[in-house]
């Protein structure tokens, strides 16, 4: 085997010959991780080839790509098909196949027409729009008429506001007949949930009704995002949700004449040549920016220093197989990342045993924070699937033995993990920060400015080249480079769901995207 390596790294080849060959070692107890194992050191040592230097330079050419495309990298632009190129060149020189996989994004969303929303049986009445209900922004456009079916409502509605968990779980369908329009009441989780729900209860259209509190009765407008619901979606008044409820037998004939243009781009995947295709350590970072700016820390720099990652280990044979992945629209809602996901039968998602995701690493005013797979903070989203607290010592053993600080942040779903934590796939990685506010704490630990934001460009024009910190990119990126090689040699911890076909964890408090309307 050809090993690029330095000079001084030649026991460390010599390592690498040692645990390719079928492996003798004894892996350390998963829980503690204690004495130095043969993959750590291998993989202390590949870290020291990631330099910052060398993932800077494609942080400037993916500048330069904004440059002449108009400022940014954003999906279905010039800019993110031209990073895209950059990458998938860079790796197959490199030796590496690559493959592409296609992904839907929503360009716009135009209604042609109001909605109309009849009562046709027990008693024919027209309901007004918008006084009476409105349409939800980015339903399908459809012309239904059916029986309606109540979904788990608090009739007459509960004091307090969020207390109704209509259609929030399948379970909330269980009686539900396919063909049937849902009649749901606001509450608890976002409507996006109770529609997803509702789609897959066979619905052929959805009436949400507000939860009946003051100030909590009017239809309200808003966005639920996601365009292939396939079905007509309104929103009505607390009153007119309780009409329809009372029945016997409701039937109305539900109109949205609406249409989403949809645009298109990609996602860029590379797998590795080494290893059992039936075990992937699965690295990601996304590729594409906002439209208001380069996007050279959000993600330039995860995307730059995963593809250095990639180069250095393109030669090196690994027990396991390594798949990297740049995702194309993860800014317009995690996009890339789910489509490929949906996009997997059950077995090749059961393949993937990790995810590692690197979502701005170089933040100019940022901190180490290190996803919170085992919910040690107890904060916000609850721990990721098992396997996932492994990922956080093995990041968190990389700073500690270093004397770097660093801290947990939330698993939110706000990256592109999101899919494979809601998948059972156990997922973890590094964030440098983004609008969020620097503590004074923070600032004694990491240094920068506390009561400023971590990336004061955040989604903004001035993320450019000069939006990074130098060391923070070099560190953290040799934590990427670490972190992966590592987890390329030894899975001790990581459930092998492949074999095991477990209970899939569902997951699905992570699938709604931050903010999503409820
Ligand atoms: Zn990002």
């Amino acid at each position: 085997m050809r090993l690029r390596l330095r000079r001084g790294m030649v026991r460390t080849a010599t390592l690498v010959t040692a645990i390719a060959l079928p492996l003798a070692f004894t892996a350390p107890a998963s829980a503690t991780i204690a004495a130095p194992s043969v993959p750590d050191v291998l993989a202390n040592a590949f870290a020291t080839q990631i330099k910052g230097g060398n993932v800077k330079k494609h942080l400037d050419r993916f500048q330069q790509i904004a440059t002449a495309n108009g400022g940014n990298r954003a999906a279905g632009t010039s800019g993110y098909d031209a990073s895209l190129a950059y990458v998938q060149d860079k790796l197959h020189k490199a030796g590496y196949k690559t493959s592409t996989t296609d992904v839907e994004f929503p360009l716009d969303w135009q209604e042609f027409s109001p909605s109309v929303l009849q009562q046709t049986a027990p008693v024919a009445k027209t309901y007004a729009n918008p006084a009476d209900f409105v349409t939800v922004i980015s339903s399908s456009g459809g012309d239904v008429t059916a029986q309606v079916q109540v979904v788990d409502a608090i009739i007459p509605p509960p004091p307090n506001p969020n207390t109704s968990t209509a259609g929030c779980e399948a379970a909330d369908f269980a009686g539900f007949v396919p063909g049937r329009i849902a009649l749901i009441q606001r509450g608890t989780c976002p409507f996006i949930d109770k529609a997803t729900n509702a789609k897959a209860a066979g619905a052929s259209g959805v009436i949400f009704f507000n939860e009946g509190q003051p100030g909590r009765t009017d239809p309200l407008l808003f966005d639920i995002i996601e365009w292939r619901f396939g079905f007509p979606i309104v929103m009505a008044s607390t009153a007119v949700g309780l009409d329809l409820a009372a029945g016997p037998n409701t039937t109305v004939r539900l109109k949205v004449d609406a249409e989403t243009t949809v645009g298109r781009t990609k996602n860029l995947i590379a797998d590795s040549r080494w290893g059992k295709s039936g075990e992937i350590v699965a690295v990601g970072a996304h590729l594409d920016s906002v439209p208001e700016g380069p996007g050279i820390n959000d993600n330039g720099s995860g995307s730059a220093a995963v593809l250095e990652t990639a180069l250095k280990l393109a030669k090196v044979p690994t027990k396991y197989k390594l798949r990297f992945a740049w995702w194309g629209a993860e800014e317009l809602g995690l996009l890339g990342s789910e489509q490929y996901v949906e996009g997997l039968s059950q077995a090749e998602r059961d393949k993937i045993r990790l995810y590692l995701n690197f979502d701005m690493i170089a933040s100019p005013n940022g901190g180490a924070f290190l996803y919170d797979g085992d919910d040690s903070d107890g904060e916000g989203a609850p721990a990721g699937p098992a396997g996932s607290a492994e990922i956080e010592k093995r990041l968190e053993r990389f700073y500690g033995k270093r004397g770097l600080p660093f801290e947990g942040t939330d698993f939110t779903g706000r990256s592109d993990y999101g899919a494979f934590i809601a998948n059972g796939i156990p997922a973890g990685g590094i964030f440098s920060g983004a609008e969020g506010i620097k503590t004074a704490e923070q600032a004694a630990k990491f240094g920068g400015t506390a009561g400023a934001a971590y990336d004061p460009c955040y989604h903004a024009a001035c993320d450019g080249i000069g939006n990074i910190d130098a060391t923070a990119l070099d560190r953290n990126a040799k934590a990427i480079g670490y972190a992966t090689a590592f987890f390329a040699y030894d899975l001790t911890g990581i459930p092998d769901r492949n074999a095991a076909t477990l209970a899939r964890t569902a997951a699905q408090a992570a699938t709604a995207p931050e903010g999503a309307a409820r």
